[in-house]
């Protein structure tokens, strides 16, 4: 098979790259072409209008709560305004709070330093990293985690078998995706939702990849938390969101000790120093926080929920259905799937190519034909193996396998290509 034959429909991956820019890109063979940006997964290009109102911003630029200067006031009313924004784009209840983090990663391992102690966190080993690594990094945490499961109902069954056999006293977490960052799929969020609270356990979403995509609501899917990033919801990089109940958050040591966490400090007669914490999302937003950050992730709110999520909805089925059906006429192409042809996906797929390395097939749809698409392991290692039917350890990182290409792996290779968009 030639890459030639994956790169065939030139127009369609114009059409995916409905965001991207104009960017135009070297072809080994000499010339220009407009790159195709297929790798939205990783980083959604900033929207136009989100560029816009951040530059509509830019004169008034200012530090938040620092004082009674006019630009400080106003910077602080878009920042906190910007918080019940999102607050409402994310469907909060009342005494939810939303905190600015820098990323999902950094959301995830914040919760992960709030949490009571000996908490028991269940996760599944299909994870992003960012959603499987941080619990065992707390003191005192114990963690199980859970098999891939073959299908939505055997997520939950899992799911609940494991919550059944623990101690039903102790505080538990339950973490899990909303779309995975490999095969798009969507997990049965409200489902595992409804198990976890049955057994006493909290929920945590990781919604990287599901908030730009579709409607995430605390109350609706009823999980205690969200944790997203703005570079996936067509903002800039460097912000993101944790959402969800107060009282773990606020009965934790701050995530970082500084200003703006701090309400008062006093030295004591004793020679040591009092602090009392804010009791506010601003416990765990210490240091001058990103208010550029937080105002571009309320905008991206703002232009989805303009352009509507059913239309959102409804292009993108249309694009996934296309994809997959070119796809399928390729007999080399293998599509990656836990939860087989009926599983509803986001614009994220991935698949293997027979006899191909996904490095050197993601290179040569660059080089060859200006198309960008991400290759390796996704930064979910566990889950790419066990797509891949089980796999040895491999030197690859958390992206691309290290140079020299992915090593082969019982007829297929270790790593694949992903399309998101
Ligand atoms: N969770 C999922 C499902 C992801 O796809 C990603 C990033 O790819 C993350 C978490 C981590 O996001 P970030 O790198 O923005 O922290």
């Amino acid at each position: 098979m030639s890459v030639s034959t994956v790169a065939a429909d030139r127009p369609l991956c114009d059409e995916l790259n409905v965001l991207g820019r104009d960017v135009q890109v070297p072809l080994a063979a000499g010339g220009e072409i407009g790159y195709a940006a297929l790798d939205y997964a990783a980083s959604a290009p900033a929207l136009q209008r989100v560029w816009d109102d951040v530059a509509a911003y830019a004169p008034y630029y200012g530090s938040v709560h620092r004082g009674a200067g006019y630009l400080s006031q106003l910077s602080t009313d878009l920042f906190e305004n910007a918080r019940a924004t999102v607050a409402d784009f994310l469907g909060c209840r009342d005494d939810d709070q939303v905190i600015f983090t820098r990323s999902t990663t950094d959301s995830l391992n914040l919760l992960a330093a709030a949490l009571p102690e000996a908490t028991r966190v269940f996760v599944f080993e299909t994870e992003h990293h960012a959603a499987l690594l941080p619990w065992e990094q707390r003191d005192g945490v114990d963690v199980t985690y859970l098999d891939a499961p073959r299908t939505p109902r055997q997520a939950v069954d899992t799911l609940e078998k494991a919550l059944a056999a623990r101690d039903p006293y102790g505080p538990a977490l339950v973490c899990v995706t909303g779309a995975s960052n490999v095969t798009g799929e969507i997990w049965p969020v409200k489902e595992l939702a409804a198990a976890a609270h049955a057994h006493g356990a909290r929920i945590v979403l990781d919604a990287a990849q599901l908030v730009p995509h579709q409607p995430v609501h605390l109350a609706a899917l009823d999980v205690d938390w969200v944790a997203f990033s703005g570079h996936k919801l067509y903002a800039p990089f460097g912000s993101g969101v944790l959402a969800g109940r107060a009282d773990w958050l606020q009965a934790a040591d701050p995530y970082l000790a500084g200003g703006g966490a701090s309400r008062t400090v006093a030295r004591r007669p004793d020679g040591g120093v009092d602090v009392a914490w804010h009791t506010t999302a601003a416990r765990h937003e210490a240091g001058s926080p990103n208010v550029i950050g937080a105002y571009a992730i309320a905008s991206a709110c703002r232009a989805l929920t303009d352009a509507g999520f059913d239309t959102v909805v409804a292009r993108e089925q249309e694009l996934i259905a296309r994809v997959r059906t070119g796809l399928a006429e390729i007999p080399e192409v293998r599509v990656l799937s836990l939860f087989g042809d009926d599983a509803h996906r986001v614009g994220v797929l991935s698949f293997v190519v027979d006899g191909w390395d996904s490095g050197d097939l993601a290179g040569a749809l660059s080089a060859r034909y200006g198309i960008g698409v991400r290759d390796g392991l996704f930064c979910a290692h566990p889950l790419v193996r066990a797509l891949l039917g089980g796999a040895p350890d491999s030197p690859a990182e958390c992206g691309s396998p290290a140079a020299g290409g992915s090593p082969a792996v019982g007829g297929s290779v270790l790593g694949a290509v992903r399309v998101s968009f």
